[in-house]
């Protein structure tokens, strides 16, 4: 399964690695293990602005493909540039970890081209 975590702009403004992190586990907690060793994310808080709320927070559960709010991810916009639209860590293919930024053409293609290879 996938599980998507969802960037809060908090303090007006996005980090890395990506606005939306999409791992691939077999449970949520796992998910969200990976998403702290691998990424860097964090769901503590604690360093995040009080009025905005906590920029991580653990995912939701599973699909079967890669999404963000039940779309594809390459047809997800971003917000702006500061930081890629996404990254997709493939647990059982790790070469196949997949980013887009935005506005760059190329890396959509090779996330198409992963896409692809994972729901055969
Ligand atoms: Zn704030």
């Amino acid at each position: 399964m996938f599980y998507t975590f969802s960037q809060n702009n908090s303090g007006g403004y996005f980090t890395g690695p990506a606005q939306y992190v999409i791992i691939e586990a077999d449970s949520r907690n796992e998910a969200n293990r990976l998403a702290e060793e691998r990424y860097g994310l964090y769901f503590d808080g604690e360093e995040d602005c009080p009025c905005c709320g906590n920029r991580w927070s653990g995912c939701y559960d599973g699909t079967e493909k890669p999404e963000i709010y039940g779309k594809p991810p390459e047809e997800h916009d971003g917000f702006g540039d500061e930081v890629p639209v996404f990254v997709v860590y493939y647990k059982y293919n790790p070469e196949c970890t997949a980013f887009r930024q935005s506005g760059v053409d190329e890396v959509d293609h090779l996330t198409n081209k992963f896409l692809g290879e994972q729901s055969v």
